[in-house]
């Protein structure tokens, strides 16, 4: 446990609204619940950039020492349209629009969100647990909060009393929002409803006979509501009290607000420490989301296959345009963003194959003690990437400098300069060397260098119309050569 750079992290809790030390319920222990996706269909760039965030946090509390449990479930049920106690079932609509049973649709897009965030390098959580294989635990959580008597059951359908629960707790917490204020944003009941209250909202929903997934309970044939899910998974793996709950802000109002109260009316405990809420990422400021239709779906980001993309971008590049920005801040996309991201993204890795060429000195000219503790203390301060690439730059600058001869390093510094860059780029930051990814494949490698070896021939002979021909269509497929001292280079 790095406890001297540990003791410093403050994290920005919605609870308080304000950034509090970090200091976890039992140390080194990290308990950490992050909502996951709904599997009804392909994630978007948008959900990408939570599980992003969260996977920056994550790996950032495991670099200090800590040992995280990290659960994020998959939601495979209970997700109605409307406002989410009514509605067709979202899996339901979508395994008849496919022609699938509802749990090949889980399966597949469960499928996808997996391959999706392997490749911007998101490292698994602890334990992934469903919906749907923890129906009796959402079952046993249910009876107890009406036998604390903070729900009542209608006709099979079981919704939580929010009036009752709010005489001796503040419903509002997360928001800061009083009942009345919260009252006026809801639809008014009529006579349709069977709900008592406004805000009530349902546990379990009693089925229709042509429901396609459904349990047993003891208010007959059903299944449970969206926000149960959460408390009893976290509840279940991370305890009655953990440190931190994350999630998408547009979850903040409803779904961890039920959350809290849920848990609360049935441990009487503060269910979360730290509550910690990514912010979206915008499509000409509106916010991206899959009822918009403006998501773009990471392979056609990637391929470039979109009308409002110019063309593809790698996976690297986006993790890194995501990481430019504080994970509280909003992110409005644009193609001009991700072209200055590509560049700021292959300066970095360029940077490093150059750190591998600087010859140490007898002295050093630089304080690179200064530059790891600025690189600790942006990620100590609510881990702020933005201003962590900000130092990595000095770095940068600091390892052109040493090659011109301009600065000077001694074998020491030399090796603590790796580590920092190294450190915060690949483990920090999740990036990875994507012309190294390529170029690690032999095949590859040896193709290259056949090429480079016909090239040279040809520039030997004198034949300048082959080696211009090669080296343009190198260049047309993206490949760059560079003769160097030692040989010519090449990257992608
Ligand atoms: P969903 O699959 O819709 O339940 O969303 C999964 C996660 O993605 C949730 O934490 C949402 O808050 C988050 N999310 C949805 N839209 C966006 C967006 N445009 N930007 C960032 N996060 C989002
Ligand atoms: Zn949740």
């Amino acid at each position: 446990m790095n406890t001297d750079k540990a003791n410093n992290l403050v994290i920005y809790n919605t609870l308080s609204r304000r950034k509090e030390a970090f200091e976890p319920l039992h140390p080194p222990l990290v308990g950490m619940y992050v909502c996951g996706p709904t599997v009804y269909s392909d994630i978007h760039l948008g959900n990408c950039r939570t599980f992003i965030s969260f996977d920056l946090i994550y790996r950032y509390l495991l670099h200090l020492g800590y040992k995280v449990r990290y659960v994020r479930n998959i939601t495979d049920a209970g997700h109605l349209e409307g406002d989410r106690d009514e509605g067709e079932d979202k899996f339901a609509k979508k395994a008849k629009l496919e022609q699938l049973e509802p749990m090949e649709i889980v399966q597949k897009y469960t499928i996808g969100f997996h391959e999706v965030l392997a490749l911007f390098n998101t490292l698994p959580p602890s334990i992934e647990p469903t919906a749907t294989g923890h129906i009796l635990e959402q079952i046993e959580m249910i009876k107890k909060i009406l036998e604390a008597g903070y729900a009542y059951e209608v006709n099979g359908t079981v919704y939580f009393d929010v009036e009752k629960y709010s005489r001796g707790n503040d419903y509002g917490t997360l928001t800061n929002r009083k009942l009345e204020d919260l009252m006026e944003g809801t639809r008014e009941l009529d006579g349709q409803d069977e709900k008592r209250g406004r805000l009530d909202f349902a546990l379990w929903i009693k089925a229709k006979p042509e429901t396609l997934m459904q349990w047993p309970s003891p208010w007959g044939w059903g299944f449970p509501g969206w926000h149960i899910e959460c408390s009893a998974m976290s509840t279940k793996y991370l305890g009655t009290t953990f440190d931190i709950h994350g999630g998408g802000m547009d979850l903040q109002a409803t779904h961890h607000t039920n959350e809290i109260a849920q848990s609360q009316a049935c441990n009487h405990t503060e269910p979360v420490k730290y509550w910690v809420h990514t912010n979206m990422l915008t499509v000409n400021g509106a916010r991206m989301s899959k009822t918009a239709g403006n998501g773009f779906l990471p392979k056609e980001l990637f391929t470039g296959n979109h009308p409002l993309l110019e063309r593809g971008y790698t996976p690297m590049t986006v993790r890194f345009f995501m990481a430019q920005s504080h994970y509280r801040s909003t992110l409005d996309f644009s193609n001009e963003a991700l072209q200055a991201a590509e560049k700021g993204y292959k300066k970095l890795m360029e940077s490093l194959s150059a750190l591998e060429k600087i010859v140490p000195s007898d002295a050093t000219s630089v304080n690179i003690d200064e530059l790891e503790q600025s690189c600790y203390a942006a990620m100590n301060d609510d881990f702020n990437s933005p201003t962590l690439i900000a130092h990595l730059f000095e770095g940068v600058r600091i390892i052109n400098s040493a090659l011109d001869k301009k600065e000077t390093l001694t074998v020491a510094d030399l090796e603590k300069l790796k580590k920092i860059m190294h450190t915060f780029i690949f483990e920090v930051l999740g990036l990875v060397d994507e012309t190294k990814q390529m170029a690690g494949s032999e095949v590859i490698e040896g193709l290259m260098q056949l090429i480079i070896d016909i090239r040279q021939s040809a520039r030997d002979n004198k034949d300048w119309g082959t080696s211009d021909k090669i080296r343009d269509a190198l260049k047309e497929a993206g490949v760059t050569l560079k003769d160097t001292k030692e040989g010519v280079e090449w990257r992608l």
